[in-house]
């Protein structure tokens, strides 16, 4: 029944506010990751992005007026992610807020000592756990090219989302049974020693030393790799790559290749 209720709505939702052509091409051109992703992926995906934008309301903060253009940017690198996966994946948040530049977050938070810090640096962007997603535009604008900014807001925000749909943001996402959680922490526990101790020893990675903040960071950057770079993290961490296949059901180095 609900089932029923979900493909009705589903199949209402595309054809009531399907995407025209022209934003979509424009949007996909200012992503050149998505040039290895076939017709039929590129279909299914502007299919999810209509779904998403029907589900999500992305809304500007400090006077940011966020463009059509701007709208389809972010939610066709959110459905990237999820393109193999489910788009329940994001539910749980209703905004995505954008701010005209980096912004800064003012929430407090407690250390081991119980002093209370207030968060004053600003940021580019930010997963809140049950919250909103928040992204500084001219960051999102400058990392749809990888090429140019070897880093991606938009995936990195959004797999922080993913990782948090089962709690806190541990690097570990929703995997379906036991023994895939145990190979997953084994994976990427070893994979996170390794470069952890490469950045303390001043070593100059061709993966962002920000992964080795936490492993949640090191969850969301090396996802960004995998999907913008995915020869890369074949490379640097093969295990992780394979771990990262299974997880998002998809072969981005297959495809570059
Ligand atoms: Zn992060």
């Amino acid at each position: 029944m609900f089932e029923a209720l979900r493909r009705y709505r589903r199949k209402r939702v595309l054809q009531t506010s399907a995407l025209p052509d022209a934003l979509w091409h424009e949007a996909c051109g200012a992503l050149p990751f998505l040039a290895i992703y076939s017709a039929d992926a590129l279909a299914r995906l502007r299919d999810l992005v209509v779904l998403f934008l029907d589900a999500k309301s992305i809304v500007g903060a400090q006077g940011h007026v966020v463009t059509p253009i701007q709208r389809t940017i972010i939610a066709i690198q959110a459905c990237v992610l999820v393109l193999n996966l489910d788009l329940a994946l994001y539910d749980g948040f209703e905004n995505v807020v954008v701010y005209p530049g980096e912004f800064v977050p003012g929430w407090e938070f407690e250390d081991e000592y119980g002093v209370v810090h207030r968060q004053d640096a600003p940021l580019a962007g930010e997963a809140m756990n049950r919250g909103p997603v928040i992204l500084s535009w001219p960051d999102v604008a400058d990392s749809a090219n990888w090429d140019a900014a070897q880093m991606n807001l938009v995936i990195h925000e959004f797999a922080h989302k993913i990782d948090m749909h089962d709690g806190d943001a541990n690097g570990c996402p929703p995997l379906p049974d036991d023994a895939t959680r145990r190979e997953w922490r084994r994976v990427m526990q070893r994979a996170y020693a390794d470069f952890t101790a490469r950045v303390d020893a001043d070593e100059d990675t061709a993966i962002d030393p920000y992964a080795a903040e936490s492993p949640g960071e090191f969850f969301a950057v090396l996802s960004e790799v995998f999907f913008a770079e995915p020869s890369l993290l074949v490379d640097e961490y093969p295990d992780v790559y394979r771990q990262f296949a299974g997880f998002y059901r998809q072969d981005p180095a297959a495809r570059t290749a």
